[in-house]
Order: structure tokens, then sequence, then C-alpha cells
């Protein structure tokens, strides 16, 4: 069984969520995982795997066997000719990209960090940016799961399909996942074109913005009419690579993105007043730049200034009125919010509990500083958000519970159905899942 590792106090990333299980262990196989499950089992504990704690919600929170999958980050196959790789479920993302440059295979697509594990990245829908794009869950070809009772199984879209479509984006409520395989890609470079624009440009020119770009995306700065866009197109690898130099990452990514805005939301912490100049200022330093590199180096960034964040998917329709009315609230009810807010876009897939179940989408992430209040901000967002039938990220900071999100996911009940035949007796609940999903 995976060494009980003693009891260790847990908290998140961005520090909103803490946790004192009864025990900690870190299997570093399939059988060690099953066994710790079983033995949790007999002892009348709840178990939950932890990967990076990147989650800003409290789904990662354990109370019985917390399941650190630090000891589970191995490759397990890998086949260039398909793009098939099974890893280990607690490979970090950054490492996994390092294996799949080794083959010349890529990630079909990724958010803007690199440091969640792929089992938390998939359990949770995680996802970046891409009108014509999915998900991680959406490269998800078989999964092999330690269920409640301690066997383990293969699912994928032909055996125990019902599991499969369940757990491939599974919130950790059905069971540990050991392994994953994932369909990936030939590798590929980003070119990144990056400026500021106004915000009513953009929303002028979003479906050609979108669509004439494989990965668009903006962050809009409150209080201001700025925003910074971003286009990444794909080039095979032949495409000469102009990486940005040492010197212009660190003063982009290490030194703007977080040295200088870490310093600017401190200031902004201690005179609320400037938040608005503190953004124009942002809107222009964040400044105009290209260059070209490997995929993965281009889509994810650092992310060292610790920060609060929600954030709703939206039928990709709404999109320009939810943010009109966000701008204008911002002004109403006077909050100052020092973080841009970031918009995204992905294209509709069927995965039963993906944010983008079955619509076109486009995703609206507001932030806050962590040493500012982010409560009164985020309830404001929620409603224009909830209006419009917005789906919260599983694993960012949200209010709804199962009541509401029955109406919102059209194979909700379904996804119920599967954890009622594989945890009957809850042993992956807590009480995250207990408020999402019902007890
Ligand atoms: C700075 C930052 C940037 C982010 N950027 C993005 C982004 O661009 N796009 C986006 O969509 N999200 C983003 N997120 C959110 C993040 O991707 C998700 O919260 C993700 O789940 C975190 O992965 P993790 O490894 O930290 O998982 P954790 O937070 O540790 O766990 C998440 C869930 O996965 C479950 N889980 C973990 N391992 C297993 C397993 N082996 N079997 C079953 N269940 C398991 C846990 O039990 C829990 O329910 C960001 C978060 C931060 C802090």
């Amino acid at each position: 069984m995976g060494a009980a590792v003693g009891t260790s106090l847990w908290q998140n990333w961005s520090g909103t969520e803490h946790a004192d299980p009864a025990r900690t262990v870190r299997p570093a196989s399939a059988g060690e995982l099953a066994a710790a499950v079983a033995a949790a089992a007999s002892d009348g504990l709840r178990v939950k795997a932890v990967g990076a704690g990147h989650s800003f919600s409290g789904i990662a929170v354990a109370e019985g066997v917390q399941v650190d999958m630090g000891g589970l980050d191995q490759v397990v196959a890998v086949d260039p000719k398909s793009g098939l790789v099974t890893v280990e479920a607690g490979m970090p993302l950054w490492r996994l990209n390092e294996v799949l440059d080794a083959h010349g295979l890529a990630l079909e697509n990724m958010g803007d960090i690199d440091r969640q594990t792929i089992s938390g990245a998939i359990s949770t829908g995680t996802h970046g940016t891409g009108d014509r794009y999915r998900g991680f869950a959406w490269q998800v070809k078989e999964l092999r799961l330690v269920l409640a009772d301690g066997s383990i199984v293969h699912c994928t879209e032909f055996e125990r399909p019902e599991l499969f479509a369940a757990a491939r984006l599974g919130l950790g409520a059905l069971g540990v996942i050991a392994e994953v395989t994932l369909q990936c890609v030939p590798a590929f470079r980003l070119k990144a074109v990056e400026r500021p624009e106004r915000l009513e440009t953009v929303l002028d020119g979003l479906d050609d913005l979108v669509a004439e770009n494989d990965h668009f995306e903006f962050y809009w700065f409150p209080h201001t009419d700025r925003t910074l866009t971003k286009r990444n197109n794909r080039y095979a690898m032949s495409e000469p690579s102009r990486a940005p130099g040492r010197l212009s990452y660190w003063w982009s990514e290490g030194f703007t993105e977080n040295t200088l805005f870490e310093a600017s939301n401190r200031v902004g912490a201690r005179f609320p007043g400037m938040v608005p100049r503190l953004n124009r200022l942002a809107g222009r330093v964040w400044s105009a730049r290209e260059y070209t590199d490997v995929s993965h180096k281009v889509f994810a960034s650092p992310r060292s200034v610790v920060f609060r964040e929600m954030e709703y998917a939206l039928p990709r329709e709404a999109l320009p009125g939810v943010l009109l009315e966000l701008k204008a609230m911002v002004e109403r009810e006077r909050h100052l919010v020092s973080f841009p807010v970031e918009v995204r876009f992905a294209a509709a897939d069927d995965i039963w509990l993906s944010t983008a179940h079955g619509r076109r989408t486009a995703y609206v992430a507001v932030h806050q500083y962590h040493r500012h209040d982010h409560e009164t901000y985020f309830k404001d967002c929620a409603a224009i958000f909830d209006a419009v039938d917005g789906r919260p990220h599983w694993g960012k900071m949200h209010a709804l519970n199962a009541k509401k999100l029955v109406d919102r996911y059209e194979r909700f009940e379904d996804f119920l159905a599967v954890r009622d035949e594989v945890d009957p007796d809850r042993r992956f609940a807590n009480p995250y899942l207990e408020r999402v999903l019902g007890e």
C-alpha cells in the first residue's frame, strides 16, 4: 500500500482552501493506490486525490485519506505514430510537455500555466482558448481508474462507455485515476501576436478575430477601455523559431506580468483609489510583441502573483452583452478591480460535465488580488453570468449548488447515475462535491 506519509496541513495555491486530512498517502503504483483506497474503506474514511492544488474551489479538499499523486508521475507508453500517449495520472503538465517534445508530439491545446497534474486538469475541465479547439478532457482516450471498492478498471469510449463519459471530466467524484491515455498531435509552433486594443474595437471585430485565429483571447483592464489581445496561430515545426531573448522574456513574463504587477497590486491594496490609474498604466506597460516558439512555451507562462479567480462558460453569443454589463456594474457598484478580466473561446463538445457541453463557448474569468476583497465583486459578476445560463469552472470559485447546476447540464442526471453505481457510499465525496453534486 502507498506508505502513509503522515498527516499535514494542506492549502491550495491561492490560499482559499485548507485541509487537515486524517492521513496522507503517496502511492507509487496503481496497486498501491488500490490498496490505499481499500484501506480507507475499511477504516471508514473518505478519499480525495490531490494534484498540484491549483484549484481555487474546495474540489480537492481531503478530509479522510489524502492521496498525493506525486508518486504516480511516470510515462507508461508513447506511440509517436498514432500520437497516443499513456502517462501516470500525477504527471505535471510541464513534464508531460518535455516527454512529448522528445517524441515530436504536443498537447493539442493548453491553458495559461503548466503546473497542474494531468489528472487534476482533466478532472475540473481545464481549458485554453480557440474557437475550433476543446479542453484537456477532450484529448483523453482511455482511463485506468481505481474505484471505491479498490478494483482497478479500464474505460474508453467502447469499454464501459458510460463510466468513461463521466470520468474523463469526473470532478474526482467517481474514483482515483491511475493512468491517462491522451490523443496527442504532431509538435507545432505558435506565432504569438500580442497588442493593446480598445475594448470597443475588439467587441466589434469579435467574430472575425475568433474565426481567423487558431487561439484568440484578450484581457480587459477594468476601469479602462483598454485590452491586451493575444492571437496565437499554428505553424509546422519547420517554421523558424523566433523565441523572445532571455532579456525580453524576463521583461514581459517575469518583470511586467509578475514583479511589476505584484508591486502595482500592493500599491492598489494600500491605496485603493489608485487602482483605475494603475490599470491604465498596466494596459500600456503590457505592450505589443510578436514571437514564435514551440506551442507549450507560448501557451503557458509563469504566474507568481497570487490571486482569486472565478470563471464562467457562457453561450458564445452572450459575450458582448455580458462584458458591457460587467463594465457598467464595476463602475456602478464602485468595485476596485486591479486584475484584468480574461476572455477565451472554445468549440462545443459532448463531455457530460464539460462547461462547453453542447454549445460554442466564451469563457469570462474574473480575478482579484489576494489582498483585496473579492467576495462582493465575484457575487455581482456571478449574477450577470447566471442570467445567461453560465456554467462555472469546476476548479474555480463559485457559489452554485446541485439544484442550480442540474438545469445547466443536459447529462447531469446521467453523471449522478454513474456516481450512484460506482460510489454508492460516497467514498470520494467532500463538502464541495456534496454542494455541487448533492449527497
Ligand atoms: C495560476 C493558475 C492558472 C490557471 N489557469 C487555468 C487555465 O488557463 N485554464 C483552466 O481551465 N484552468 C486554469 N486553472 C485552474 C486549474 O487548471 C484547475 O483547477 C486544475 O484542476 C488544477 O490541477 P491540479 O493538478 O492542481 O489539481 P487539484 O486542484 O489538486 O485537483 C483538482 C481536482 O482533480 C481531482 N484529481 C486530481 N488528481 C486526480 C486523480 N488522479 N484521480 C481523480 N481525481 C483527481 C482532485 O480530487 C480535485 O477534485 C488555473 C489555476 C491557477 C492557480
